[in-house]
């Protein structure tokens, strides 16, 4: 349910009085500083604190990060939709919560040993030491709370800048996370950003040569630039997730988990299934399920055509107008009134439809046919368009999933569950914000923000 807007006001605006009384203990230092050197200055000592510190300290400074996010989920899940004007409050909360708590911690750089003939080896895994973050528009509370994380159990300091749309609601975020790491006993300036963060901001930090590690997250033109940086560069890009679902799937199942998948937070997941495949025999099930859900309404041919006029420019890019809004709000615009219980539009497509190929990221999906399981495999690897990022197969053939699989080569592939069971909400497994597909680290965790050290004692320790 979402709040009503008296309710989402009161919210903001206890948020804002506690953004002001923050800026009065700026002295105390808040994490936000007035230049991107001073950040990375304040990390730098922070760091050097964190590692000094015994890893059961660490393990208290996480616990209270995770406690404290929770704490004003809410707040921040308003601010986040009504800074960015993208996804749904009940959605925004969700997110915050799984990455509260199912990001994993110390436990994550548990050390390898080997004992052999000649001794023994430990592997380590050892602090990156300052990281620069690069966080987006879509997620600005859930990667900031998923970062910190596994950056600081990992024994970083973090120097966080976020999408300039987004700064108000990341800022916020990033106050209450530093908060939660000073009271616990952790170094000031471990997590940190400069109080106004735009475009310059994150160039300084992307070149500044005190940062060793850089994280993007956001579209394939930023991963593109910290991959040029010349520094380790973790990059998590674009998706445009393709949904196969073939002839022996469940298919109400299937339509149940996609019209869910899809909707999460208005599409802005870059998990979210964003086109439909369904194999032409099973294709009127699939349509006629996903209706009966009672949540996602069927375009017609000619209300498809006005809608993608509507979010889709000539030029074939995706009008940002649109991104993350309401189904109601997209359809009202186009003279469709539909009732609030909505929250997915689909309609049948042809294979060149421009949201097929788009990452649309707003909740209007299409549905393309396909002759057979064989065909919808070699079209689903075309519009995945070699992101490496995620797809969803529903099936109970295991020969069909295991093609699927193999010929995709994604980073996440879910099977008869929807997108965000990927993500571990619903699926098993830890969750991140940070999906490096082009770079290859996967689902991010504390060990991706280390350097790997082995120690060998040698004809030692090899004691059976
Ligand atoms: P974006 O690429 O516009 O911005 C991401 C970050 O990069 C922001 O902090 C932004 O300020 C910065 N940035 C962008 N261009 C820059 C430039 N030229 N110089 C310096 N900094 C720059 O992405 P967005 O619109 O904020 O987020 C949506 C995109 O992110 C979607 O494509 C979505 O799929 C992707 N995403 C991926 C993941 C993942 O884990 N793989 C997670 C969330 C979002």
């Amino acid at each position: 349910m979402e709040p009503r807007p008296e309710v989402v006001a009161a919210l903001i605006q206890k948020v804002l009085e506690e953004l002001t009384a923050g800026e009065a203990a700026k002295g105390e230092g808040d994490g936000l500083y007035p230049t991107v050197n001073d950040a990375v200055e304040a990390g730098l000592a922070a760091q050097k604190k964190l590692i000094g510190m015994s890893l059961e300290r660490r393990k208290d400074i996480i616990t209270s990060i995770r406690n404290n996010v929770l704490a004003v989920n809410e707040e921040l899940s308003a601010m986040a939709v009504e800074e960015t004007h993208l996804g749904r409050f009940e959605d925004k909360v969700r997110e915050n919560i799984l990455c509260a708590t199912r990001t994993p911690g110390v436990e994550d750089i548990e050390p390898r040993a080997h004992s052999g003939d000649h001794g023994l080896m430990l592997l380590e895994y050892a602090p990156v030491g300052l990281i620069g973050s690069l966080t987006p528009i879509t997620n600005p509370t859930g990667t900031l709370i998923n970062n910190s994380i596994g950056m600081i159990a990992a024994g970083n300091a973090v120097v966080f800048n976020a999408h300039p749309s987004a700064t108000r609601t990341s800022t916020r975020m990033l106050q209450i996370i530093h908060k939660a790491i000073v009271d616990a006993g952790g170094p000031v300036g471990l997590v940190s950003s400069v109080r106004k963060p735009n475009l310059d901001t994150a160039k300084e930090v992307i070149e500044h040569p005190k940062i060793n590690m850089l994280v993007a997250t956001g579209g394939r033109p930023i991963v593109n630039i910290v991959l040029r940086s010349g520094k380790k560069a973790i990059g998590a890009g674009a998706g445009n997730p393709p949904v196969l679902v073939d002839e022996t799937a469940t298919i109400r199942k299937a339509a149940q988990c996609i019209a869910s998948g899809a909707a999460i937070n208005n599409g802005i997941f870059c998990t979210c299934e964003k086109e439909v495949i369904v194999v032409q025999e099973v294709a009127d099930s699939l349509i006629k399920f996903m209706q009966e859900t009672g949540r996602v309404y069927l375009l017609s041919p000619e209300e498809a055509e006005k809608v993608t006029k509507l979010v889709v420019t000539p030029d074939r890019h995706i009008n940002g107008a649109f991104i993350g809004k309401n189904v109601q709000v997209i359809l009202h615009e186009v003279g469709i009134e539909i009732g609030e219980e909505y929250r997915l539009a689909i309609f049948e497509a042809e294979p060149d439809h421009p949201l097929v190929w788009l990452e649309q990221m707003m909740p209007i999906l299409p549905v393309v046919r396909v002759k057979d399981v064989k065909e919808g495999i070699e079209f689903a690897v075309k519009v995945e368009q070699g992101n490496r990022h995620t797809a969803i197969m529903h099936s109970n053939h295991v020969e069909h999933m295991t093609a699927f699989a193999r010929a995709i080569q994604t980073t996440i592939f879910v099977k008869n569950g929807p997108s965000y069971a990927g993500i571990g909400l619903g699926g098993e497994g830890h969750t991140s914000f940070t999906i490096a597909g082009p770079t290859g680290e996967g689902l991010t965790s504390a060990r991706t923000f280390t350097r790997q050290r082995r120690c060998t004692l040698v004809e030692s320790f090899r004691i059976i």
